[in-house]
């Protein structure tokens, strides 16, 4: 390239997110209203968008991005989706909130009763509320008090649930929360992932106590960790063995990595059932669910309480059932086919800069490790060298490819990614992968 030509990398400084984030600093902590979102683990300037369109973002100062975070998994349509968009609009013109029950949340409940093992489902309005209350639903059935947990797992912010949590508790290395009282965390056990013989060891000494296993239904939060072969399996007949339920949380892998999710890679049905993410359509909502005799435990019919002002928004319905409705066979084989070429990319640009890496998929879903070898729980994942990561990250960004801010999350493809845009991230990576080969590990 000649010196007089602007290198594809030059992007102008990001001087209007930068006073945003200033701005949002003053009345907002942190800036955010999510910690990852503020790059504290990757440095730098937190990109302000302010509309989305495809497979792009548009930041405060009229960049545009590749976006391979699509909202953290919701926009498997691209942004904008015209069938969302006016699915939305005509529902919010018809009234935004009534406090009484819809038509539409039962065509949504219906849709995720006919794609999952489950015979009800609760909506909810985010993730973290339903892993609350199937983990409240799963003691009041049982009268028990022990949830397991496993390390690198993550299920929301909720209290019971931050020990050695994955996503943001991974990326800012909080071995738990402060403000999550010593009652609340002795009743969660915590045992590495994908180890069955320390789940057996727990049930052992304590199988009568305990209310749950909660897991990932394929981990996503610690990067991308799929269950060995009999993994989920193995979990199941140990907890039905001491008469505990399984509970799966597909918040982010339902109706992302297959149209069911990972039930429709493994097959293993659970006992009670999370969800989120993409069957909101990118509104506020998810869902748990379990079959009509676990599910009439809750009021009004049974004496688990839980409640909503605003669970089954039909604003929010409307986007998650127009999504579901869209999703079909064609979509999920486009998202597929799109995470392996990604996958790709990424191995043949980080081999040949010599980088050491392992691309993990589960179903549509993957994730880069800085490792050799395969990384199958959470120690394997902060074993790995992520100290490269934000040098590979930021030289992405510099030239419009929008990845996740954190080495401990997943990458998340959607159906609007075109050749145009591989063509840009296919550009992008070498210089990334030479960056994330010359990042030098920082003395301890
Ligand atoms: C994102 C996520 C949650 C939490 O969902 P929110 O809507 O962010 O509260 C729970 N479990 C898993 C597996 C997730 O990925």
């Amino acid at each position: 390239m000649s010196p007089t030509q602007p290198s594809p990398s030059a992007r102008p400084d990001p001087v209007e997110s930068a006073r945003l984030f200033e701005r949002a600093s003053e009345v907002i902590p942190g800036g955010v209203n999510s910690p990852v979102r503020a790059f504290n683990s990757v440095g730098g300037t937190p990109r302000f968008m302010v509309s989305a369109k495809g497979c792009r973002l548009t930041d405060a100062d009229g960049a545009t991005y590749v976006d391979l975070v699509s909202s953290w998994g919701p926009m498997i349509l691209g942004h904008a989706h015209p069938a969302v968009v006016e699915a939305v609009q005509q529902a919010a013109s018809q009234g935004l909130s009534f406090g009484t029950p819809t038509p539409g949340e039962i065509d949504l409940a219906a849709e995720i009763v006919d794609r999952m093992p489950v015979e009800q489902v609760r909506l909810v309005n985010s993730g973290t509320e339903a892993t609350m209350s199937a983990i409240r639903l799963a003691r009041g059935i049982t009268g028990r008090s022990v949830i397991v947990k496993f390390s690198g797992c993550y299920h929301g912010h909720v209290d019971a649930l931050l020990a050695d949590a994955g996503s943001g508790v991974a990326t800012l290395g909080l071995p738990t929360s402060p403000g999550v009282t010593g009652a609340q965390a002795a009743d969660t056990v915590v045992v590495p992932y994908n180890d069955l013989d320390a789940v057996r060891a727990v049930f052992e000494a304590r199988g009568s106590e305990i209310a749950c296993v909660i897991t990932e239904a394929a981990a996503g939060n610690m990067g991308v960790v799929p269950p060995v072969p009999g993994f989920n399996a193995g979990l199941k007949e140990i907890a039905h063995a001491h008469g505990a339920l399984l509970v799966i949380d597909e918040v982010m892998t339902g109706f992302r990595a297959s149209a069911t999710g990972w039930y429709g890679c493994d097959g293993v049905a659970g006992d009670l059932y999370t969800f989120g993410k993409v069957m909101s359509g990118g509104l506020p909502a998810a869902a748990f669910g379990g079959s009509r005799e676990h599910m009439s435990h809750l009021a009004p019919t049974g004496p688990v309480y839980q409640a909503g002002t605003l669970s089954g928004n039909p604003v929010a319905v409307a986007a998650g059932l127009t999504t579901l409705r869209q999703a079909d066979a064609a979509v999920y084989a486009t998202l597929a086919e799109n995470a392996t070429r990604l996958g790709d990319l990424f191995t043949k640009s980080l081999s040949a800069a010599g980088v050491p890496h392992t691309v993990q998929y589960a179903g549509t879903m993957f994730s880069v490790f800085f490792s050799e070898d395969p990384v199958t729980d959470y120690a394997g994942a902060k074993a790995a060298q992520t100290w490269r990561y934000p040098a590979f990250f930021h030289a992405l960004l510099a030239r419009g490819v929008y990845s996740p801010p954190s080495a401990f999350e997943a990458f998340f493809v959607s159906t609007a990614l075109d050749d145009d845009a591989f063509a840009e991230i296919e550009a992008a990576l070498p210089e990334a992968a030479r960056a994330a080969a010359a990042a030098v590990e920082p003395s301890a």
